[in-house]
């Protein structure tokens, strides 16, 4: 049952050493104007990995400042797409050198697995800069066939100084899905990154740099939400906002920026995901596959799949099955190898996490498997499931972000539509079924900004991801995150030639 504990409390120290821990602004190292520094936490014991130059408002200010100068100025906006695109996969070859000490400093402060950072994430964040090389000199306008003698056509630009809040959960990934596009298009940056795992974003702003981005393109500033991110949200100077985070959160971003400047803002919020497995489905393979739709980075993803609907005639084999799948996780130390699970980021999410499952359990869920904490030390969790979730229970409505599975029954297709789409959120739908009509049915029906059927949690850079209701506004990755970072400008000329 689970793996043994003896690492988790006595854990094994990183090979990586932790190099830079300022502010990034103008192309400099910098402490913060106030001279404050919080502590990043090592998740396996609480201890501090690092203290960190602290931003703030003025802080932010400098880096807009900076931002700003290298937009107006140049060369950044000005140099050739090809010029652009280079600079982008040179990085993207540099990190590919640096790949371990990325990968390690990315597991020590966030406590994903290490073989997670090291196959998936690394290559993922490399691939997507590769991706955003590639568009970088193929942005391009339309001549446009107005009524009338003119030359109509049409500029895309880049739209200026981009603000862009991330959260802790996939810190490279999120910068990726941001710098990549915003840098593509020409724009200049100002990145705060989340105060629970701010190490690998300065870490790769630097191999940036050494890649030949120009200074003041990208400033990093590391702080709290409510001061460094709510003055990066509301500063009049800034062009545009990317934001990934908690719903309420997001609310917050989108008010600031309404009533500062009115920037255009993207918002990747949260979810409560379904994962529907159909009468019809392969029970070995639906099992294995929501519980990684589940359970997949610690529980810790917005689009989770986290509430699991289970047709009648299955339910039964499917929750004996998932319970002996959650009861053999392997939890331990991620530096590890053959480690499935680590610990949640930190102790307010640890504490949120054991909070819901008290509250599944007095809700009158039943619990079957886990339902504790794992090891005495640090933030780690059982792999815990229940099984019995009614839709009001607050488990199947709130994010609750860690490694808890709810199962649910349901009897006929339209009921679980109906019952999936009762959600706030809106974010993504697993579907598992061998029928190609029930695949075709719930995939149009389900208000999600992706399906993914008889898989979960496809992160191609091509492919677009963002949420429908309360789970967000825009399109990250593919062609689609381009137009986040472009304006279009209409171009209008007469035609004096009278033959035209
Ligand atoms: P959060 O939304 O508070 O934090 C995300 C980012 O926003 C961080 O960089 C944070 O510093 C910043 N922020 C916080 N308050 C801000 C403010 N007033 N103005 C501007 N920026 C601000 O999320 P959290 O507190 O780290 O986690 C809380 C919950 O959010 C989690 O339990 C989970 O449910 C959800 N979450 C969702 C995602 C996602 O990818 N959708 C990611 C992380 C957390």
């Amino acid at each position: 049952k689970y793996s043994t504990s003896a690492a988790v409390e006595d854990p094994i120290t990183p090979s990586v050493k932790v190099n830079y821990t300022q502010l990034l602004i103008n192309g400099q190292f910098v402490d913060s104007v106030s001279g404050k520094t919080f502590p990043t936490l090592d998740p396996r014991t609480g201890e501090v990995i690092a203290n960190v130059a602290e931003g703030d408002a003025r802080d932010i200010d400098l880096a807009v400042s900076a931002a700003r100068k290298a937009f107006d100025d140049g060369p950044w906006p000005r140099m050739t797409a090809y010029e652009r695109s280079k600079i982008l996969l040179r990085f993207a070859d540099l990190v590919e050198k640096h790949a371990d000490e990325v990968a390690a400093l990315e597991t020590w402060d966030n406590g994903k697995t290490y073989e997670q950072s090291a196959k998936l994430e690394v290559p993922m964040f490399v691939r997507l800069f590769r991706y955003y090389a590639g568009w970088a000199d193929k942005i391009h306008g339309l001549t446009v066939p107005a009524d009338g003698s003119y030359h109509v056509q049409t500029l895309h630009e880049p739209i200026g100084v981009a603000g862009q809040i991330i959260p802790w959960n996939f810190p490279l990934l999120m910068f990726a899905w941001k710098v990549g596009p915003a840098l593509a298009c020409g724009n200049t940056i100002v990145l705060k990154t989340a105060e629970q795992t701010p190490l690998s974003a300065i870490y790769v702003a630097k191999l940036l740099h050494e890649a030949g981005l120009p200074a003041g393109v990208l400033n990093i500033v590391s702080g709290y939400g409510p001061t460094a991110g709510a003055a990066l949200a509301s500063h009049m100077e800034v062009d545009k906002l990317a934001f990934t985070g908690s719903t309420e959160t997001g609310q917050i971003v989108l008010e600031l920026a309404a009533k500062s400047n009115l920037k255009p803002v993207t918002l990747e919020l949260g979810g409560k995901s379904p994962f529907i497995v159909c009468e019809d489905a392969d029970v070995d393979k639906a099992v294995e596959m929501a519980h990684f739709a589940l359970f997949f980075n610690q529980g810790q993803c917005c689009c989770a799949g986290s509430r699991t609907f289970v047709h009648e005639k299955v339910y039964d084999e499917f929750l004996e099955k998932s319970r002996k799948r959650a009861a053999n996780r392997v939890v331990g130390d991620p530096f590890l190898g053959g480690i499935e699970q680590g610990p949640q980021v930190d102790g307010e999410q640890f504490k949120k996490i054991l909070k819901y499952i008290k509250s599944g359990i007095e809700g009158g869920a039943t619990l079957e498997a886990g339902g504790e904490r794992f090891g005495s030390k640090g933030y780690y969790v059982q792999p815990t499931v229940f099984s019995n979730v009614k839709d009001d229970m607050t488990i199947a409505q709130e994010e609750i972000f860690g490694p808890v599975q709810t199962i649910l029954k349901y009897k006929e297709v339209e009921e679980v539509i109906r019952r999936a789409n009762a959600s706030r959120y809106g974010l993504a739908a697993g579907v598992f079924t061998q029928n190609i009509d029930t695949a075709n049915r719930l995939t149009r029906a389900l208000r999600v900004g992706s399906v993914w059927i008889n898989c979960f949690d496809i992160f191609d850079a091509a492919i677009p991801f963002g949420g429908y209701k309360m789970s967000g506004h825009g399109r990250e990755k593919g062609i689609y995150s381009l137009s986040n970072y472009l304006q279009v400008k209409a171009v209008v000329t007469p035609l004096n030639n009278p033959a035209w």
